[in-house]
């Protein structure tokens, strides 16, 4: 063998070893999940988190950095100024800044913070939806969801202990305008909210429609809409569809996203976002010894997702989510096309990224981490897929295969 290859020999060596010694963290038990973690990412089609994360150079820059030995802390308003600076309130001023006029609101008539979750930002927007009414009406509210919004309304109003109507919907799962009529107490204060993206099939409540049902009765003593756009209200700003989310066009008080599921923040984190008129009718925690007013629900919050989002904003940004969003789009149309082509049967929503369909073996069910649901109206079981950014047209592909393979 020639030195030359020898040398070259021995380097593939070293770059593996050391490959494999980077990849290993001492513990069999972990690096045996880092293994069955990597897998599932392929297959990952059921639950709308995105997959293809775009923070690996932030975690290098953080830990380059040395931010790891260091612990701030964003307790507090980002939208006022502080003299405190342990925390990146700079910067999740500048996230709500930047979001605010994609979700229609202007910077003069926004407040908002980064949240921990989807579920975080809904339970902001009915707080602040019954503080809001209350204070104006000094009447408690009562809260109108559909049946099919996700189950984080329903949960928080227990916690809130509000009054909860829920609110038939039809097949493809938008709340009723007929529904709501029928369900109104127009004697007491509404507060509403409205799922963007119903959590299995994927609809979109007709705000414009529900509004007018509202409005017909001008003897209600208060109205506070907030939305629950968790998944969709990650997309839909960035296609032509954009007026859905604004709150210029649908006249909502306050928006909740996650942060987790379009965006691609590799951990729960959200967006939460009202007008400065519902910011303003909140009851004013002064608390002196953190010399802020405390509005939102938590005191402690994190700084490292504030972080995160700016990172993506400066990496990604408007043209890269675009560009998502298209894809997204495009590949949603692609899989239900591939069904159809099967003879599966399969449906989905207008402006949704979520296909559902008679649910396959046992087998698919698990490979693909496929959520599961049961209607009736659509032949019993079910099963869905969230197309996110990871799910290619060749994930796809392969998808249909199994299924081909399922039918046989
Ligand atoms: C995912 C989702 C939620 C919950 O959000 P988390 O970020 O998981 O707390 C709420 N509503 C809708 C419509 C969702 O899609």
């Amino acid at each position: 063998m020639k030195t030359e290859s020898r040398l070259f020999l021995l380097q593939a060596f070293l770059v593996g070893a050391l490959t494999t010694f980077a990849q290993t963290s001492g513990f069999q038990k972990l690096d045996e999940w880092t293994e069955i973690w990597k897998t599932g990412q392929q297959t990952y089609f059921g639950y709308p988190a995105n997959q293809q994360s775009e923070m690996r150079d932030f975690y290098k820059w953080y830990l380059e950095a040395g931010l790891e030995s260091i612990n701030l802390n964003n307790a507090g308003d980002p939208m006022t100024d502080s003299p405190w600076n342990m925390s990146s309130q700079a910067f999740e001023r500048e996230v709500i800044e930047y979001f605010a006029p994609l979700y229609g609101f202007t910077r003069d008539n926004v407040w908002g913070i980064v949240t921990h979750s989807g579920t975080d930002g809904n339970n902001h927007g009915i707080y602040f939806g019954a503080e809001y009414l209350k204070n104006k009406t000094r009447m408690q509210p009562v809260l109108y969801v559909s049946d099919e919004a996700h189950y984080s309304n329903m949960r928080l109003a227990d916690l809130q202990n509000i009054e909860l109507r829920l609110v038939k919907s039809d097949a493809m799962g938008r709340m009723i305008p007929e529904e709501l009529e029928r369900a109104l107490d127009t004697s007491r204060p509404v507060l509403i909210v409205y799922a963007m993206g119903s959590t299995f099939k994927g609809a979109i409540d007709d705000m414009a429609a529900l509004n007018a049902v509202i409005d017909r009765h001008s003897e209600i003593p208060g109205v506070y809409r907030h939305v629950d756009a968790a998944l969709f209200g990650g997309y839909l700003p960035f296609t032509e569809h954009r007026q859905m989310v604004s709150h210029k066009a649908m006249h909502f008080e306050s928006i909740a996203i996650s942060g987790h599921k379009f965006f691609g923040i590799d951990s729960p984190s959200g967006l939460f976002l009202c007008t400065r008129d519902v910011y303003d009718s909140q009851d004013d925690f002064s608390v002196t010894y953190l010399n802020r007013n405390m509005r939102m629900i938590n005191c402690s919050r994190d700084a490292v997702q504030p972080l995160k989002f700016w990172w993506l904003i400066q990496k990604v940004g408007t043209e890269g989510w675009t560009e998502q969003a298209e894809r997204i789009m495009e590949c949603t149309a692609y899989l239900k096309r591939q069904l159809d082509a099967i003879g599966w049967p399969a449906w989905v929503n207008e402006y949704s990224n979520t296909v559902f369909f008679k649910r396959p073996s046992a087998d698919i069910v698990n490979t693909y981490n496929l959520a599961q649901g049961y209607d009736e109206r659509f032949g019993g079981n079910l099963a869905h897929v969230v197309v996110m950014q990871h799910v290619t047209k060749e994930r796809i592909d392969r998808f249909i295969v199994a299924m081909k393979d399922d039918l046989e």
